[in-house]
Protein backbone atom coordinates (compact mmCIF):
# COMPACT_ATOMS: atom_id res chain seq x y z
CA UNK A 1 0.00 0.00 0.00
CA UNK A 2 1.40 3.44 -0.73
CA UNK A 3 0.28 7.04 1.37
CA UNK A 4 -2.52 7.88 -1.06
CA UNK A 5 -4.14 4.20 -1.06
CA UNK A 6 -3.73 4.57 3.10
CA UNK A 7 -5.47 7.60 2.92
CA UNK A 8 -8.45 6.12 0.70
CA UNK A 9 -8.80 2.74 3.10
CA UNK A 10 -9.60 5.55 6.17
CA UNK A 11 -11.98 7.55 4.10
CA UNK A 12 -13.45 5.45 1.75
CA UNK A 13 -16.47 4.32 4.27
CA UNK A 14 -17.31 7.68 4.40
CA UNK A 15 -16.91 8.76 1.15
CA UNK A 16 -18.42 6.10 -0.74
CA UNK A 17 -21.77 6.82 -0.28
CA UNK A 18 -21.17 10.22 -1.81
CA UNK A 19 -19.27 8.93 -4.92
CA UNK A 20 -22.21 6.37 -5.50
CA UNK A 21 -24.19 9.40 -5.42
CA UNK A 22 -22.76 10.96 -8.06
CA UNK A 23 -22.55 7.80 -9.73
CA UNK A 24 -26.11 6.69 -9.50
CA UNK A 25 -27.41 10.53 -10.25
CA UNK A 26 -24.83 10.77 -13.99
CA UNK A 27 -26.48 7.31 -14.40
CA UNK A 28 -29.86 8.43 -14.33
CA UNK A 29 -28.65 11.50 -16.20
CA UNK A 30 -26.54 10.50 -19.50
CA UNK A 31 -25.08 13.09 -21.73
CA UNK A 32 -24.13 12.77 -25.68
CA UNK A 33 -20.56 13.50 -27.13
CA UNK A 34 -19.92 17.16 -26.70
CA UNK A 35 -22.91 17.79 -24.90
CA UNK A 36 -22.05 16.97 -21.12
CA UNK A 37 -23.15 20.23 -19.90
CA UNK A 38 -24.64 19.02 -16.93
CA UNK A 39 -21.87 16.24 -16.40
CA UNK A 40 -19.05 18.73 -16.70
CA UNK A 41 -20.39 21.25 -14.26
CA UNK A 42 -21.09 18.41 -11.43
CA UNK A 43 -17.77 17.46 -11.63
CA UNK A 44 -16.27 21.71 -11.91
CA UNK A 45 -18.43 22.45 -8.89
CA UNK A 46 -17.10 18.80 -6.87
CA UNK A 47 -13.62 19.47 -7.59
CA UNK A 48 -13.84 23.29 -6.86
CA UNK A 49 -15.34 22.85 -3.52
CA UNK A 50 -12.24 20.71 -2.95
CA UNK A 51 -9.97 23.86 -3.50
CA UNK A 52 -8.83 22.72 -7.14
CA UNK A 53 -7.92 25.22 -9.52
CA UNK A 54 -10.90 24.84 -12.06
CA UNK A 55 -11.06 25.73 -16.16
CA UNK A 56 -14.29 24.76 -17.69
CA UNK A 57 -15.10 24.92 -21.58
CA UNK A 58 -12.03 23.21 -22.14
CA UNK A 59 -13.09 21.62 -25.76
CA UNK A 60 -16.54 22.16 -25.13
CA UNK A 61 -17.36 20.67 -22.33
CA UNK A 62 -13.99 19.85 -21.11
CA UNK A 63 -12.96 20.13 -17.13
CA UNK A 64 -9.97 21.11 -16.14
CA UNK A 65 -8.93 21.13 -12.04
CA UNK A 66 -5.01 21.88 -11.13
CA UNK A 67 -3.61 21.55 -7.90
CA UNK A 68 -0.37 22.82 -7.18
CA UNK A 69 1.78 20.92 -4.19
CA UNK A 70 5.07 21.81 -3.93
CA UNK A 71 7.95 20.79 -6.25
CA UNK A 72 7.53 17.64 -8.04
CA UNK A 73 6.53 15.96 -11.24
CA UNK A 74 3.17 17.36 -13.09
CA UNK A 75 0.40 13.89 -13.07
CA UNK A 76 -2.67 14.31 -15.51
CA UNK A 77 -5.14 12.10 -14.81
CA UNK A 78 -8.32 11.81 -17.36
CA UNK A 79 -12.01 10.48 -17.35
CA UNK A 80 -14.19 10.89 -20.13
CA UNK A 81 -17.61 11.95 -19.17
CA UNK A 82 -20.24 10.92 -22.47
CA UNK A 83 -22.81 8.71 -22.71
CA UNK A 84 -24.45 6.81 -25.75
CA UNK A 85 -27.12 7.24 -28.01
CA UNK A 86 -28.98 3.86 -27.17
CA UNK A 87 -31.56 2.58 -24.41
CA UNK A 88 -30.61 1.12 -21.56
CA UNK A 89 -31.87 -2.35 -20.39
CA UNK A 90 -30.47 -3.08 -17.36
CA UNK A 91 -33.92 -3.07 -15.02
CA UNK A 92 -31.53 -0.66 -12.32
CA UNK A 93 -33.25 1.52 -9.71
CA UNK A 94 -30.90 4.21 -11.38
CA UNK A 95 -31.27 3.00 -14.77
CA UNK A 96 -31.32 6.31 -17.55
CA UNK A 97 -34.58 8.53 -17.23
CA UNK A 98 -33.27 9.88 -20.53
CA UNK A 99 -35.42 8.16 -23.83
CA UNK A 100 -31.90 6.61 -26.39
CA UNK A 101 -29.21 7.90 -23.84
CA UNK A 102 -27.64 5.82 -21.69
CA UNK A 103 -24.38 5.28 -19.91
CA UNK A 104 -23.61 1.86 -21.65
CA UNK A 105 -20.00 2.12 -21.30
CA UNK A 106 -19.38 3.03 -18.13
CA UNK A 107 -18.36 6.79 -18.67
CA UNK A 108 -20.33 7.58 -15.42
CA UNK A 109 -17.83 5.55 -13.25
CA UNK A 110 -14.77 7.41 -14.91
CA UNK A 111 -16.30 10.77 -13.87
CA UNK A 112 -17.06 8.85 -10.08
CA UNK A 113 -13.51 7.68 -10.12
CA UNK A 114 -11.53 10.87 -10.82
CA UNK A 115 -14.06 13.02 -8.73
CA UNK A 116 -13.06 10.55 -5.60
CA UNK A 117 -9.60 10.37 -6.03
CA UNK A 118 -9.57 14.26 -6.65
CA UNK A 119 -10.76 14.26 -3.29
CA UNK A 120 -8.36 12.03 -1.61
CA UNK A 121 -5.59 13.97 -3.23
CA UNK A 122 -7.07 17.47 -1.99
CA UNK A 123 -7.47 15.94 1.38
CA UNK A 124 -3.73 14.19 2.12
CA UNK A 125 -1.64 16.94 0.36
CA UNK A 126 1.06 15.98 3.17
CA UNK A 127 1.44 12.31 1.52
CA UNK A 128 2.06 13.86 -1.72
CA UNK A 129 4.25 16.68 -3.65
CA UNK A 130 3.86 17.96 -7.29
CA UNK A 131 0.98 19.32 -9.66
CA UNK A 132 -2.33 17.21 -10.21
CA UNK A 133 -4.21 17.29 -13.08
CA UNK A 134 -7.50 16.13 -12.97
CA UNK A 135 -9.29 16.21 -16.29
CA UNK A 136 -12.82 15.30 -17.24
CA UNK A 137 -12.83 15.07 -20.83
CA UNK A 138 -15.92 14.97 -23.11
CA UNK A 139 -16.37 13.28 -26.31
CA UNK A 140 -14.49 10.07 -26.60
CA UNK A 141 -17.65 7.81 -28.29
CA UNK A 142 -17.31 10.30 -30.95
CA UNK A 143 -13.15 10.43 -30.67
CA UNK A 144 -13.64 14.56 -30.90
CA UNK A 145 -13.09 15.16 -26.94
CA UNK A 146 -9.27 15.14 -26.83
CA UNK A 147 -8.65 16.50 -29.54
CA UNK A 148 -10.46 19.63 -28.61
CA UNK A 149 -9.43 20.02 -25.19
CA UNK A 150 -5.51 19.76 -26.96
CA UNK A 151 -6.46 22.74 -29.13
CA UNK A 152 -7.70 24.52 -26.36
CA UNK A 153 -5.17 23.67 -23.80
CA UNK A 154 -2.38 26.35 -24.45
CA UNK A 155 -5.15 28.88 -24.80
CA UNK A 156 -6.35 28.32 -21.32
CA UNK A 157 -2.76 28.69 -19.96
CA UNK A 158 -2.87 25.19 -18.60
CA UNK A 159 0.34 23.49 -17.81
CA UNK A 160 1.49 20.13 -19.61
CA UNK A 161 1.96 17.20 -17.51
CA UNK A 162 4.67 14.83 -17.05
CA UNK A 163 3.44 11.56 -17.49
CA UNK A 164 -0.63 10.97 -18.12
CA UNK A 165 -2.48 8.31 -16.65
CA UNK A 166 -6.46 7.02 -17.31
CA UNK A 167 -8.58 3.69 -16.92
CA UNK A 168 -11.70 2.08 -18.36
CA UNK A 169 -13.88 -0.82 -16.54
CA UNK A 170 -14.38 -3.30 -18.60
CA UNK A 171 -15.68 -7.16 -18.23
CA UNK A 172 -13.32 -9.00 -15.93
CA UNK A 173 -13.92 -9.79 -11.80
CA UNK A 174 -14.33 -6.88 -9.82
CA UNK A 175 -11.31 -6.17 -7.94
CA UNK A 176 -8.85 -6.47 -10.55
CA UNK A 177 -6.76 -4.50 -12.91
CA UNK A 178 -4.78 -5.42 -15.93
CA UNK A 179 -2.15 -3.74 -17.78
CA UNK A 180 -0.06 -3.82 -20.71
CA UNK A 181 3.30 -2.31 -21.59
CA UNK A 182 3.02 -1.00 -25.32
CA UNK A 183 0.28 -1.33 -27.36
CA UNK A 184 -3.49 -2.07 -25.38
CA UNK A 185 -5.80 -1.10 -27.76
CA UNK A 186 -5.95 -0.61 -31.53
CA UNK A 187 -6.26 2.29 -33.62
CA UNK A 188 -9.70 2.67 -35.22
CA UNK A 189 -10.06 4.70 -38.84
CA UNK A 190 -13.54 5.25 -40.19
CA UNK A 191 -13.77 6.48 -43.57
CA UNK A 192 -16.06 7.34 -46.10
CA UNK A 193 -15.19 7.25 -50.27
CA UNK A 194 -17.37 8.42 -53.00
CA UNK A 195 -17.15 6.71 -56.26
CA UNK A 196 -18.54 8.96 -59.08
CA UNK A 197 -19.29 7.38 -62.53
CA UNK A 198 -22.06 8.39 -64.67
CA UNK A 199 -26.19 7.47 -64.79
CA UNK A 200 -28.17 6.37 -67.75
CA UNK A 201 -30.31 4.23 -69.01
CA UNK A 202 -30.46 0.60 -67.58
CA UNK A 203 -31.09 -0.57 -71.22
CA UNK A 204 -27.86 1.62 -72.29
CA UNK A 205 -24.80 0.69 -70.25
CA UNK A 206 -22.82 1.60 -73.22
CA UNK A 207 -23.56 5.27 -72.39
CA UNK A 208 -22.94 5.17 -68.86
CA UNK A 209 -20.01 4.47 -66.24
CA UNK A 210 -21.79 2.06 -64.24
CA UNK A 211 -20.13 3.12 -60.39
CA UNK A 212 -22.42 0.02 -58.99
CA UNK A 213 -19.63 -2.41 -60.68
CA UNK A 214 -17.24 0.21 -59.41
CA UNK A 215 -18.00 0.04 -56.03
CA UNK A 216 -18.43 -3.67 -56.36
CA UNK A 217 -15.14 -4.21 -57.51
CA UNK A 218 -13.68 -1.90 -54.78
CA UNK A 219 -15.01 -3.87 -52.20
CA UNK A 220 -13.50 -6.68 -53.27
CA UNK A 221 -10.69 -5.61 -53.96
CA UNK A 222 -10.16 -3.60 -50.74
CA UNK A 223 -10.63 -7.27 -48.91
CA UNK A 224 -6.76 -8.10 -50.12
CA UNK A 225 -5.25 -5.24 -48.20
CA UNK A 226 -5.34 -7.24 -45.11
CA UNK A 227 -5.15 -10.93 -46.96
CA UNK A 228 -2.00 -9.83 -49.82
CA UNK A 229 -0.33 -6.93 -48.33
CA UNK A 230 -0.56 -7.25 -44.59
CA UNK A 231 2.03 -9.70 -42.71
CA UNK A 232 0.54 -12.97 -41.09
CA UNK A 233 2.17 -11.72 -38.02
CA UNK A 234 0.22 -8.63 -37.95
CA UNK A 235 -3.38 -8.17 -37.25
CA UNK A 236 -5.65 -5.82 -39.11
CA UNK A 237 -8.84 -6.16 -39.83
CA UNK A 238 -11.20 -3.79 -42.41
CA UNK A 239 -14.43 -4.50 -42.95
CA UNK A 240 -17.36 -2.31 -46.11
CA UNK A 241 -19.84 -1.47 -43.41
CA UNK A 242 -22.25 0.68 -45.69
CA UNK A 243 -22.39 0.75 -49.50
CA UNK A 244 -25.00 2.78 -51.16
CA UNK A 245 -25.61 3.19 -54.71
CA UNK A 246 -29.09 3.47 -57.10
CA UNK A 247 -32.79 3.62 -56.46
CA UNK A 248 -34.40 1.39 -58.80
CA UNK A 249 -33.54 -2.09 -61.32
CA UNK A 250 -32.99 -0.08 -64.18
CA UNK A 251 -31.15 3.32 -63.68
CA UNK A 252 -27.72 3.50 -63.80
CA UNK A 253 -26.73 6.27 -60.87
CA UNK A 254 -24.35 8.71 -60.70
CA UNK A 255 -22.36 7.58 -58.31
CA UNK A 256 -22.09 4.87 -55.14
CA UNK A 257 -20.71 5.40 -51.55
CA UNK A 258 -18.70 3.32 -49.47
CA UNK A 259 -18.33 3.29 -45.85
CA UNK A 260 -15.45 1.35 -44.18
CA UNK A 261 -13.97 0.44 -40.59
CA UNK A 262 -10.39 -0.22 -40.30
CA UNK A 263 -8.56 -1.51 -37.08
CA UNK A 264 -4.66 -2.40 -36.58
CA UNK A 265 -2.06 -2.76 -34.23
CA UNK A 266 0.93 -0.64 -35.50
CA UNK A 267 1.29 2.94 -36.60
CA UNK A 268 3.42 1.35 -39.95
CA UNK A 269 0.40 -1.06 -40.68
CA UNK A 270 -2.09 1.44 -40.23
CA UNK A 271 -0.23 3.94 -42.31
CA UNK A 272 -0.05 1.82 -45.12
CA UNK A 273 -3.32 0.53 -45.11
CA UNK A 274 -4.54 3.66 -45.18
CA UNK A 275 -2.63 4.12 -48.00
CA UNK A 276 -3.52 1.26 -49.89
CA UNK A 277 -7.46 2.23 -49.42
CA UNK A 278 -6.38 5.33 -51.46
CA UNK A 279 -4.51 3.49 -53.94
CA UNK A 280 -7.21 0.81 -54.92
CA UNK A 281 -10.25 3.08 -54.74
CA UNK A 282 -8.34 5.24 -57.06
CA UNK A 283 -7.11 2.38 -59.17
CA UNK A 284 -10.53 1.14 -59.63
CA UNK A 285 -11.95 4.69 -60.60
CA UNK A 286 -9.89 4.58 -63.42
CA UNK A 287 -9.96 1.14 -64.40
CA UNK A 288 -13.88 1.90 -64.88
CA UNK A 289 -13.15 5.48 -66.96
CA UNK A 290 -14.42 7.27 -63.63
CA UNK A 291 -16.04 11.17 -64.61
CA UNK A 292 -13.27 12.02 -61.71
CA UNK A 293 -11.15 10.83 -58.59
CA UNK A 294 -12.89 9.44 -55.85
CA UNK A 295 -13.45 11.64 -53.33
CA UNK A 296 -12.41 10.59 -49.34
CA UNK A 297 -13.32 11.99 -46.13
CA UNK A 298 -12.76 10.46 -42.72
CA UNK A 299 -15.57 9.89 -40.38
CA UNK A 300 -13.79 8.92 -37.18
CA UNK A 301 -9.90 8.67 -36.44
CA UNK A 302 -8.62 6.47 -33.15
CA UNK A 303 -5.01 6.51 -33.25
CA UNK A 304 -3.34 3.19 -31.33
CA UNK A 305 -3.03 3.55 -27.41
CA UNK A 306 0.42 2.36 -27.07
CA UNK A 307 1.37 2.46 -23.62
CA UNK A 308 4.46 4.12 -22.77
CA UNK A 309 7.04 0.92 -21.59
CA UNK A 310 9.12 2.80 -18.20
CA UNK A 311 5.94 4.38 -17.08
CA UNK A 312 3.42 1.33 -17.33
CA UNK A 313 6.24 -0.73 -15.39
CA UNK A 314 6.32 1.93 -12.77
CA UNK A 315 2.89 1.48 -12.70
CA UNK A 316 2.76 -2.03 -12.73
CA UNK A 317 4.94 -2.04 -9.66
CA UNK A 318 2.68 0.43 -8.01
CA UNK A 319 -0.24 -1.74 -9.00
CA UNK A 320 1.36 -5.53 -7.67
CA UNK A 321 2.48 -3.52 -4.33
CA UNK A 322 -1.35 -2.91 -3.73
CA UNK A 323 -3.14 -5.72 -5.30
CA UNK A 324 -0.74 -8.64 -5.79
CA UNK A 325 -2.04 -10.90 -7.74
CA UNK A 326 -5.47 -9.51 -8.39
CA UNK A 327 -2.95 -7.09 -10.95
CA UNK A 328 -1.85 -8.60 -14.18
CA UNK A 329 -0.83 -8.01 -17.60
CA UNK A 330 -3.23 -8.68 -20.38
CA UNK A 331 -3.70 -8.59 -24.13
CA UNK A 332 -4.60 -5.84 -26.56
CA UNK A 333 -7.94 -5.19 -26.74
CA UNK A 334 -10.08 -4.85 -30.51
CA UNK A 335 -11.50 -1.60 -29.48
CA UNK A 336 -10.39 2.33 -29.63
CA UNK A 337 -9.81 5.17 -27.61
CA UNK A 338 -8.84 8.95 -28.15
CA UNK A 339 -6.74 9.46 -24.76
CA UNK A 340 -3.74 8.80 -26.76
CA UNK A 341 -4.25 11.90 -28.28
CA UNK A 342 -3.08 13.81 -25.17
CA UNK A 343 0.17 12.60 -25.33
CA UNK A 344 0.89 12.18 -28.81
CA UNK A 345 0.07 15.61 -28.75
CA UNK A 346 2.87 16.71 -26.24
CA UNK A 347 4.72 13.83 -26.58
CA UNK A 348 4.22 12.82 -23.21
CA UNK A 349 4.45 9.42 -21.93
CA UNK A 350 0.81 7.72 -20.66
CA UNK A 351 -0.39 4.75 -19.39
CA UNK A 352 -3.98 3.34 -20.24
CA UNK A 353 -5.22 0.05 -18.07
CA UNK A 354 -8.89 -1.72 -17.18
CA UNK A 355 -10.44 -1.96 -14.40
CA UNK A 356 -12.83 -5.45 -13.90
CA UNK A 357 -16.38 -4.36 -13.30
CA UNK A 358 -18.50 -8.73 -13.22
CA UNK A 359 -19.68 -9.49 -9.93
CA UNK A 360 -16.59 -12.01 -9.50
CA UNK A 361 -19.13 -14.99 -8.46
CA UNK A 362 -20.63 -14.26 -12.19
CA UNK A 363 -17.85 -14.29 -13.61
CA UNK A 364 -16.37 -17.54 -12.06
CA UNK A 365 -19.42 -19.14 -13.05
CA UNK A 366 -19.39 -18.04 -16.73
CA UNK A 367 -15.70 -19.25 -16.91
CA UNK A 368 -16.42 -22.34 -15.93
CA UNK A 369 -19.74 -22.86 -18.19
CA UNK A 370 -17.94 -21.64 -21.02
CA UNK A 371 -20.28 -18.49 -20.97
CA UNK A 372 -17.73 -15.68 -21.01
CA UNK A 373 -19.15 -14.34 -24.48
CA UNK A 374 -23.00 -13.93 -22.77
CA UNK A 375 -21.65 -11.52 -19.82
CA UNK A 376 -22.96 -7.75 -21.46
CA UNK A 377 -19.94 -6.07 -22.19
CA UNK A 378 -19.02 -2.12 -22.76
CA UNK A 379 -21.97 -1.12 -25.17
CA UNK A 380 -24.30 -3.52 -24.24
CA UNK A 381 -27.89 -2.23 -23.30
CA UNK A 382 -27.41 -4.37 -20.23
CA UNK A 383 -23.55 -3.27 -19.35
CA UNK A 384 -24.25 -2.88 -15.53
CA UNK A 385 -20.58 -3.00 -13.47
CA UNK A 386 -21.19 -4.01 -9.64
CA UNK A 387 -20.96 -0.54 -7.83
CA UNK A 388 -19.17 -0.60 -4.93
CA UNK A 389 -16.54 -3.11 -5.57
CA UNK A 390 -15.54 -1.30 -8.91
CA UNK A 391 -15.48 2.12 -7.31
CA UNK A 392 -13.15 1.13 -4.50
CA UNK A 393 -10.47 -0.79 -7.05
CA UNK A 394 -10.98 1.78 -9.67
CA UNK A 395 -10.09 4.79 -7.15
CA UNK A 396 -6.59 2.65 -5.83
CA UNK A 397 -5.74 1.70 -9.38
CA UNK A 398 -5.92 5.56 -10.19
CA UNK A 399 -4.15 6.62 -6.82
CA UNK A 400 -1.84 3.79 -6.52
CA UNK A 401 -0.43 4.81 -10.28
CA UNK A 402 0.12 8.22 -9.10
CA UNK A 403 1.64 7.51 -6.27
CA UNK A 404 4.58 6.31 -9.00
CA UNK A 405 4.68 9.60 -9.63
CA UNK A 406 3.57 11.90 -6.50
CA UNK A 407 5.36 9.99 -3.73
CA UNK A 408 8.74 9.16 -5.02
CA UNK A 409 11.26 8.61 -2.60
CA UNK A 410 13.67 12.05 -2.11
CA UNK A 411 10.72 14.04 -3.64
CA UNK A 412 9.94 15.48 -0.16
CA UNK A 413 6.74 14.09 0.46
CA UNK A 414 5.94 11.55 2.81
CA UNK A 415 6.42 7.74 2.36
CA UNK A 416 4.55 5.33 3.00
CA UNK A 417 5.51 4.61 6.54
CA UNK A 418 4.73 0.88 6.75
ZN1 LIG B 1 -17.43 3.19 -25.45
ZN1 LIG C 1 -15.54 3.95 -23.12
Amino acid sequence: MNPLTQALESGFASMAPELQGIYEDLHRHPELSMQEHRTARIAADYIERLGYAVTRGVGVTGVVGVLRNGDGPTVMLRGDMDALPMDEDTGLAYSSEVAGVAHSCGHDLHVAWLAGAARVLSEAREAWQGTLLVVFQPGEETAEGASAMVADWEGAGLPRPDVILAQHVMVGPAGTVTYRPGVILSAGDSLQVRLFGRGSHGSQPQTAIDPVVMAASTVLRLQTIVSRETSPLDSAVLTVGALQAGTKENIIPDEATIKLNMRTYDDAVREHMLEAVKRICSAECDASGATRPPEFTTLSRYPLTDNDHDATARVAVAFHAQFDDAASEGKPAAASEDFSVFGRSWNVPYVFWFVGGTDPQTYAEAVRAGTLDAIPSNHSPRFAPVLEKTLETGLQAMLSAASAWLCIPGSGARQDPA
